[in-house]
């Protein structure tokens, strides 16, 4: 059994189309996926399709953004979703993104860059959602966008502009009216404070936590079981995989259970 319950393809940031998302996950021995591109789930049918081809169990989601007060980027994932019902709430999203965007282009222009939010959507492809590392690599940023986005992209950076919406508790609230379950990514990837992430858990009222995930130490995993634990929530994984050759996040089975326990797969509403 290998769960996987995050990945992306070329509907976000990932690299590849959904299918071969699938196809490549079929090759390490996943038995499980999710497809969970942000604010998008156009590629789920797809995905959904190779997986009954290659003997892959699918399970539909999406990766929402969302503002709290200890991070101005946080994840929550939607599993289970009726593509039908969330696709009005994706596309709201993208249409945020999309005016985010423009105001980041903007600043980036103040600063002497020479690019349009054309450029950015252009760089983005056939994404549905736009995103900040596609606005980095229209300003011409290349190779790894971390001092980019140090300087220009990030919270108190100089064109940084914050997401609006949704609020944390809203993203929940959307995926449960979509039918779907509601599961925190990666806590300590977007907060590193326990006493923070603690909170966030304890006050939010997901149904699970990401809690297995390549970047999480063994205390940090020991920290999030036992919030699952207490909580009576479901202890999720994922390697978080966006594609061959993406510099963080390029291999399924990456993430360390430190012999703690499996990550489980939420069950269908
Ligand atoms: P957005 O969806 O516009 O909020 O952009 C979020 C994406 O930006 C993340 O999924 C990362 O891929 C990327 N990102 C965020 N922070 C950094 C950073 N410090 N360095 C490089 N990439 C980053
Ligand atoms: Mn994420």
């Amino acid at each position: 059994m290998l769960i996987e319950l995050q990945s992306h393809s070329t509907h976000s940031d990932g690299q590849l189309a959904p299918a071969d998302v699938v196809a490549e996950a079929a090759k390490a021995g996943v038995t499980t996926l999710a497809l969970s591109d942000h604010d998008a789930v156009a590629g789920v049918a797809e995905a959904m399709a190779a997986g009954q081809e290659l003997g892959v169990e699918i399970v539909p989601a999406v990766e929402m953004s969302c503002v709290h007060e200890y991070a101005e980027d946080l994840h929550i994932c939607g599993y289970w979703v009726d593509l039908e019902k969330i696709e009005p709430t994706c596309e709201r999203a993208q249409q945020e993104r999309r005016n985010r965007a423009g105001e980041i282009v903007d600043n980036l222009r103040g600063f002497g860059f020479d690019l349009t939010l054309e450029d950015a959507i252009r760089e983005a492809g056939g994404a549905d959602s736009i995103g900040r590392p596609h606005i980095a690599k229209a300003a011409g940023a290349t190779g790894d966008l971390g001092p980019f986005f140090e300087e220009y992209l990030v919270p108190g950076a100089k064109a940084f502009v914050p997401r609006r919406w949704p609020n944390a508790e809203e993203a929940i609230g959307l995926i449960r009216e979509a039918g779907g379950v509601a599961v925190i990514a990666h806590p300590y990837w977007d907060i590193s404070a326990p006493g923070e992430v603690d909170d966030l858990i304890r006050s939010l009222g997901a149904d699970g936590v990401e809690t297995f995930y390549p970047t999480h130490s063994r205390e940090q995993t020991v920290h999030l079981l036992e919030l699952c634990d207490e909580l009576g929530l479901v202890p999720t994984g994922s390697s978080d995989y966006h594609g061959p050759t993406h510099k963080t996040f390029a291999k399924f089975g990456a993430y360390d259970t430190y012999g703690l326990g499996e990550p489980r797969v939420p069950a269908k509403p």
